[in-house]
C-alpha cells in the first residue's frame, strides 16, 4: 500500500467516524509501542477506545436531550434528613432494574421534600447506564401535546414520547389540567403502557388525581395503567429548604406562623 499522508488519514478516520482514533492516534501508537503490543492487540486497543468514546459521546447527547432543569445526584441527597425515604430502596432503583422490568415510579409528597431531586438523580443514573431519558413537567408536556394536536401532529408526537425508555413527568398536580389535556395525557400513558417506564412526581395523593386531570374517567384510566406495574413512594415531612432556613434561625417555627401546630421533626405535614 502506498504511504498515506496525515491529512488523508484524518479524513478517512472522520469519514469512518473513528473519532477516538483520529483524536488519540499518537497516544495510542505510543502506548502500543511501550507495551510492545502485537498488531492484533493494537487493533483490539483501537476498538476498545472507539467503543468507550462512542459511549461517552452518546451519554453526553442523552444528557442534553433529557433537559434536566438542574443538576442533582442521588449521592447529594441527605437521606438522614428524610427518614421517610429508604436509601436502600433508592440504591436498588439506581440499578435501573425498574426500567428493565418496565415498571413505573410514583414519587408523592408535599413541596420541597426532594421529589424533583430524587427524580433527576434516578434519571441521571439511568443515562449513565445508557438508557434514554427525558425530563418534563406536566405543564410543559401538556403544552407540547396540545400544540401537536392543534398542528395535526399528535400521532407523531405521541410516538416520540412513547419510545423513550424512561419519561420523567414532574410536578403533576401543581396546577390542574384542562379536561381535553387530561385526555391527551391518557393517550400518552396508554401509548407508553408496557412499552417504557414513567417516573411521575406529584404533590397530590392519587385519590385526588381526578382533580389534576379534570376528569374522573381519564384519571382512573391513567391510574389504572400507571399503577399496574408501579412502585409508589410517599415522602413525608417538611420542605428541606424551609427546614434548613429554620435550623439557621432565618424563619420562625411553622407553628408560630400559623401552619399546622406540630412538634419539631418529621411527619408534621400531611403526607400525600
Ligand atoms: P420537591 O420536588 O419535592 O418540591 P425538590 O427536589 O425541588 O423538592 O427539593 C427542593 C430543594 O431542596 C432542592 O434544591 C433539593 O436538592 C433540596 N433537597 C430536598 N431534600 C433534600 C435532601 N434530603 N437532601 C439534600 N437536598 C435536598
Ligand atoms: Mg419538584
Amino acid at each position: 500500500m502506498p504511504p498515506v499522508d496525515d491529512a488523508t488519514l484524518q479524513r478517512w478516520m472522520t469519514e469512518l467516524r473513528l473519532i477516538a482514533l483520529r483524536d488519540q492516534q499518537d497516544t495510542m501508537l505510543d502506548e502500543a509501542a511501550r507495551a510492545k503490543l502485537s498488531y492484533c492487540e493494537l487493533v483490539a486497543l483501537i476498538c476498545r477506545r472507539e467503543i468507550d468514546s462512542k459511549l461517552t459521546r452518546r451519554i453526553s447527547r442523552r444528557f442534553k436531550y433529557a433537559h434536566f432543569p438542574m443538576h442533582r445526584e442521588l449521592d447529594d441527597f441527605d437521606f438522614s434528613a428524610q427518614p421517610s425515604v429508604d436509601e436502600a430502596q433508592f440504591r436498588e432503583l439506581e440499578s435501573c432494574r425498574w426500567i428493565n422490568h418496565g415498571e413505573n415510579i410514583l414519587l408523592l409528597g408535599p413541596p420541597g421534600v426532594g421529589k424533583t431531586h430524587l427524580a433527576i438523580g434516578l434519571g441521571r443514573a439511568a443515562i449513565h447506564q445508557d438508557y434514554d431519558v427525558k425530563y418534563t413537567t406536566s405543564l410543559a408536556l401538556a403544552a407540547s401535546l396540545s400544540e401537536a394536536r392543534d398542528q395535526g401532529t399528535l400521532e407523531a408526537c405521541l410516538r416520540a414520547w412513547s419510545q423513550l425508555q424512561c419519561l420523567i413527568i414532574d410536578e403533576l398536580g401543581y396546577l390542574p389540567l384542562a379536561t381535553a389535556v387530561g385526555h391527551l395525557f391518557y393517550r400518552l400513558v396508554a401509548a407508553r403502557y408496557e412499552e417504557g417506564s414513567l417516573l411521575l412526581t406529584s404533590n397530590r395523593p392519587v385519590a385526588e388525581w381526578d382533580r389534576i386531570f379534570g376528569d374522573e374517567v381519564a384519571a382512573s384510566a391513567i391510574l389504572d395503567r400507571v399503577l399496574h406495574h408501579s412502585i409508589v413512594i410517599t415522602i413525608r415531612g417538611e420542605s428541606y429548604r424551609l427546614r434548613e432556613k429554620r435550623q439557621a434561625g432565618m424563619v420562625p417555627n411553622t407553628a408560630s406562623i400559623g401552619a399546622e401546630p406540630a412538634d419539631e421533626g418529621e411527619g408534621q405535614h400531611a403526607s400525600a
